[in-house]
């Protein structure tokens, strides 16, 4: 009985070794996190596959075999293609693209890049592993050791990987079966884990997950659109500007107290009372595709159902007679060169959702976010009575030194003492406060043209950055989030509340309610029920006590960041 435990194997024994090698390969070349409990895992999942083909009659099994190996094989080499094209392995955004590209141009964008360059090392390994395969297909290895090996040893081992690997089976179960909602699921496999989707074939299971939950989002904001209930609009403030920045860590900004002058232009506004920073804003996620969610969303946290199940404040605007214009850096609709931001920006670029939310948007980005002053000025021509326009910039994304033109750069590596730090680190550094200056430089040109108008600007990042602030090393993003440094530097955003003369001389009521809400603690999740206020828009999605400037704001509701960490109770800690 206990020789029978290991049967399916010695009768598939070619097949168990080249996938157990296969996978090894993927593991070892493409998998990020802790791979201690892949290499056993592995070995489960290619028992319980001989088990398969073992049960099997005798042709089924030789035709389910090839089956497997042609799926275990191409999407091995599809995985490290990826990996070595587009720096990540299968994932959702990459098979989004493969499906809803047209087969032309997916074929030409795939090929096009097939360079000998991008014929990497693991991927030659792969197709040395089929090749010797099928070189050596007709041995057929008697399996010496068979009866050498005391059976106790292999089911002694056959339990430890079970027992080692079972924990990661149901990770793995639970974000593809049980998860229900697209926060939920990214915020699941945000975490490091030992194991997690280790072979391409889970990869590409979790990717179809991924798709099919944002598809939902997208169906209901679809099937929503036209339903939203509005009350009346009192257009209250005739142009509104929201500018949503990229990677602000507010520790960096001269406004904030940084030390070095990164924000010169803010400060002068600052100075004459037209610009109120707030002090206390933080970030609900620190991923741009969450924070958008969630902020154009009427949801919040805490809020029941699901961010899909509101309608988006552009849409409230547009239907109330609002022009609202969408002028972004990063989410343009055609996303063929901008493979990364196409699962963050596909609610916003499916065609009828897009329709429904805005009046006008820009069509290409730019090198640098100053570019988009021009599609603003080329869109002006369309501004009525009332506007609202979005402004979504590059910011301070990583790759600090592409975010501005050389000839903006300011600060040197002269200008820091850090002792602590490498000189590549130091460079780092400087090129992201150069950032925050053009930065600095960017938004007080988007004030200049609203300066004349009845206007009122809102700014905030989508989420900070970590760069190297209390003598912490690193810089980007972390992907789990667990210090305080981490909070700190990822979720403390810079947001501040400009208003044109004439504004603040028409509206002193709204002035009056800003000012006095500079320090009350807020997370942009709910910046919407801000919006919806000024622009006088009555409406049941509306909550008077999310209003950052209402007098019922609700200072004491709880700030949890990615759904989990309790915010103002970490940062006491
Ligand atoms: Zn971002």
């Amino acid at each position: 009985m206990k020789e029978k435990i290991f049967a399916p194997v010695l009768t598939n024994v070619r097949f168990a070794f080249f996938m157990y090698v296969l996978g090894l390969i993927s593991l070892l070349f493409v998998h990020r996190g802790g791979r201690h409990v892949s290499v056993f895992e592995l070995v489960v999942d290619v028992y319980v596959l001989c088990w398969v083909l073992y049960l099997l009659p005798l042709k089924v099994s030789k035709c389910v075999k090839g089956l497997f190996y042609v799926i275990a094989y191409g999407l091995a080499i599809v995985d490290m293609f990826c990996v070595y094209r587009f720096g990540a392995p299968i994932n959702s955004s990459l098979v989004r693209v493969c499906v809803e590209t047209n087969q032309r141009e997916a074929i030409e964008a795939l090929t096009s890049y097939v360079t000998w360059q991008s014929i990497s090392f693991p991927l030659f390994l792969i197709i040395l592993l089929l090749i010797t395969q099928v070189l050596t297909a007709w041995w057929h290895p008697k399996w010496a050791i068979q009866r050498k090996l005391n059976p106790w040893v292999g089911i002694v081992f056959l339990l430890f990987c079970v027992a080692i690997s079972a924990k990661n089976k149901w990770f793995m179960y639970h974000n593809l079966v049980q998860i229900k909602t697209s926060i939920d699921l990214e915020l699941a496999t945000e975490y490091p884990h030992d194991g997690g989707f280790y072979l391409p074939f889970y990869r590409l299971l979790y990717a179809w997950k991924g798709i099919s939950l944002e598809e939902e989002s997208v169906e209901k904001l679809e099937e929503n659109i036209g339903k939203e209930k509005i009350n009346g609009c009192t257009y209250k403030s005739p142009n509104i500007v929201l500018i949503i920045g990229e990677s602000y860590n507010r520790h960096h900004a001269q406004l904030y107290g940084y030390a070095l002058p990164t924000t010169p232009k803010q400060m002068a506004l600052a100075n004459d009372s037209s610009l109120i920073a707030f002090t206390d804003v933080v970030a609900p996620y620190h991923q741009t595709s969450m924070v958008f969610r969630l902020a154009l969303s009427m949801y919040a946290y805490g809020r029941p159902k699901d961010w899909a199940d509101y309608p988006l404040f552009p849409q409230l605007f547009k239907r109330c007679g609002y022009q609202v214009m969408f002028i972004t850096n990063q989410f343009v609709p055609s996303v063929a060169d901008d493979i990364f931001n196409f699962y963050g920006s596909v609610f916003l670029n499916d065609p009828e959702i897009n329709q429904s939310l805005f009046s006008h948007r820009n069509t290409r980005t730019h090198l640098y976010d100053m570019g988009l002053l021009e599609d603003y000025d080329s869109l002006r021509t369309y501004q009525k009575e009332h506007n609202l326009v979005i402004f979504h910039l590059l910011g301070q994304h990583t790759g600090y030194r592409e975010r501005y033109p050389e000839s903006d750069e300011r600060f040197l590596p002269k200008d820091y003492h850090r002792k602590d730090l490498t000189a590549d680190d130091i460079k780092e550094l400087a090129y992201y406060d150069n950032a925050c200056l053009y930065n600095d430089k960017v938004v007080s040109e988007i004030i200049q043209r609203f300066k004349d108008q009845d206007a009122i600007i809102i700014y905030m990042p989508d989420h900070g950055d970590m760069c190297f602030d209390n003598g912490t090393k690193v810089y980007g993003r972390t992907i789990s989030v667990n210090t305080k440094d981490e909070i700190v530097q990822q979720f403390d955003i810079p947001f501040w509340i400009w208003a044109s003369e004439s504004y603040r001389q028409r509206h002193p009521d709204v002035w009056q309610l800003v000012k006095a809400a500079k320090n009350r603690p807020f997370m942009t999740d709910n910046i919407s029920q801000l919006l919806i206020y000024l622009a006088g828009i009555s409406c049941p999605y509306y909550r008077d006590s999310d209003n950052l400037i209402s007098p019922r704001y609700q200072t004491h509701r709880k700030r949890m960041l990615m759904n989990e960490i309790d915010y103002d109770k970490a940062i006491r800690e």
